[in-house]
């Protein structure tokens, strides 16, 4: 069946500022539902598919260190706004039809089940949609690092990173008029060019591991499945 598919393992990450929609602050329901529609579109073409959500929308533990916060104890903060967005994500997942698992970097074993490669992996092949919260479990990373590392580790074909844009440009189109998108880039040309795709450490992490990085816009319905069936959209990240 899903020989047609472009990808068989993808990981999404999802930024925590894509779930506030046009809020400021915190989830707007529209958005995840929209998001758990985009979801199950592929799942139902046996995709199997791993998600990763940030925390942005809810709290940033270098926001709060600006402000004086210890930054490790805003990095907690952070690593908690991200389980509850993966319980609002994996809410809204079950009531579009799918199963989930939320899997926690950090222990909260009563609302999450502990990060476990192997289990992680076995749910995915029965379907699951497996949500990964609490990013990589330490301070000083980002969930761009935690999606990188988990997409590695359940050895997806790709990362797809979901965005307001819709690829790579030249310079940031929300800026400058003139910028041109990338319909592909190589990763070396991302960090000649000066490009921000993800942080270093993520960005580093995945060109040392051949992961592929597709940014894409994923606020325009339809988006996650044209990139599963091999359309050309966004931009792809490759060696
Ligand atoms: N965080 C962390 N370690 C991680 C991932 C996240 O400490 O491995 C914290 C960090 O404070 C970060 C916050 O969680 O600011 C939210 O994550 P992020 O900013 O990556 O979310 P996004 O920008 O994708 O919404």
């Amino acid at each position: 069946h899903y020989k047609l598919m472009q990808y068989k393992r993808i990981l999404l990450k999802l930024s925590g500022e894509a779930l506030m929609g046009d809020r400021q602050y915190g989830i707007d329901p529209e958005r995840l539902k929209d998001y758990a529609e985009e979801i199950k579109s592929v799942v139902d073409q046996g995709v199997e598919v791993a998600v990763v959500i940030g925390g942005g929308n809810i709290f940033r533990g270098v926001a709060g260190a600006s402000k004086g916060m210890d930054r490790v104890q805003g990095d907690h903060m952070g690593m908690l706004a991200t389980v509850i967005n993966g319980l609002a994500l994996q809410s809204a997942c079950e009531d579009a039809g799918m199963e989930t698992r939320l899997q926690s970097a950090v222990k909260i074993n009563e609302v999450a089940e502990p990060f476990i490669r192997r289990k992680a992996m076995r749910h995915m092949q029965k379907g699951r949609v497996v949500i990964f919260g609490g990013g990589t479990g330490n301070p000083y990373f980002t969930t761009d690092s935690a999606a990188v590392l988990r997409a590695i580790e359940i050895e997806a074909d790709v990362i797809l990173k979901g965005t307001r844009v819709d690829g790579i440009y030249t310079s940031d189109p929300e800026q400058n008029q003139d910028a041109t998108k990338f319909d592909a880039i190589t990763f070396d040309d991302v960090l000649k060019r000066g490009l921000k795709v993800m942080d270093t450490t993520a960005f580093t992490l995945s060109q040392e591991n051949k992961l592929p990085i597709i940014v894409f816009d994923m606020n325009t319905s339809g988006n996650l499945h044209k990139l599963i069936s091999g359309k050309n959209i966004g931009t792809k990240v490759n060696l």
